[in-house]
């Protein structure tokens, strides 16, 4: 149907007060899967792709581009977690329809001005850009202690200054598989919420809980990135297979990925918004 911008399906997801799924994306596979899981959904989708994650960004855009404008509902194609300028210029030179711009472990006013220059060039380009505040941590990393929750007022001062149009917030979640049971913060959620007009964004939902995620998609949460649980679902499929060739191990690789994700587009109430 279409290659889109991110922004717009955000906008609709915090009208309709759903999330629309960000799945991480490595390869075809992944890619293909996740196009199909929201055909069979109905549901729109955001191809997240790590800018670490595929050694040639411009193939893989070309490749979504492709398999987007085919599909029957609408496809946004976002760089997770871009690092340097570079990354974000790479993404939008390559055709990608949105940028995450992280610079979350700098200082507030660093941030700004480091992610500002990148929301200049990107709006020229009709790219969507998404920013985080406060900082959700790598459960795997020693950052942990760098975990930090983000603060109402400085959300909003933020998001004027930059001009993103989506914002990631740290409320409770982690990157990667939790260590003890997560706790989600709801009555942050509700501030930023009020506070933010812009649509906000959950990393790390994955193992975060059935029960805590649909409510933060009812409350204020319009997009959640899913990387573990939907890559840890296709590999549990490919363990248990029984084929005669490996590379027989791929279609249940595809299989499993894409119920994975289509339970999470059930979940966060985005079936059927396409
Ligand atoms: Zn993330």
């Amino acid at each position: 149907m279409s290659f889109v911008t991110m922004g717009e399906l955000l906008k609709k997801a915090q009208e309709g007060h759903y999330a629309v799924v960000a799945p991480s994306n490595k390869d075809e596979i992944t890619l293909r899967a996740s196009i199909d899981a929201a055909e069979e959904m109905h549901s729109p989708v955001i191809i997240n792709l790590n800018y670490k994650a595929h050694p040639d960004i411009r193939f893989f855009a070309r490749m979504c581009r492709d398999l987007a404008l085919e599909a029957s509902v609408p496809v946004a194609l976002n760089q997770d977690h871009g690092a340097e300028y570079e990354h974000a210029m790479r993404a939008i030179q390559a055709g990608f329809t949105a940028v995450m711009a992280d610079r979350s472990t700098l200082p507030f006013e660093e941030n700004i001005a480091k992610v500002s220059e990148i929301v200049k060039v990107a709006h020229a380009c009709g790219v969507t850009v998404e920013a985080e505040l406060g900082h959700v941590g790598y459960s795997d990393k020693d950052d942990m202690k760098e975990r930090a929750l983000t603060v109402p007022s400085e959300a909003k001062e933020y998001v004027e200054r930059t001009g993103v149009d989506c914002l990631a917030v740290a409320i409770g979640t982690v990157h990667g598989v939790y260590k003890g049971t997560p706790h989600i913060d709801f009555d942050l959620l509700h501030e930023l919420r009020d506070t933010v007009n812009v649509p906000l964004v959950l990393h790390g939902g994955s193992g975060t809980g059935e029960d805590n995620l649909a409510r933060a998609c009812r409350e204020g949460i319009c997009k959640i990135n899913i990387g573990t649980d939907v890559m840890q679902a296709g590999r549990d499929a490919v363990l248990h297979s029984v084929v005669h060739a490996p590379h027989d191990t791929l279609p249940f690789f595809y299989e499993a990925y894409k119920k994975e994700l289509e339970r999470y587009m059930v979940l966060f109430g985005s079936k059927g918004k396409a």
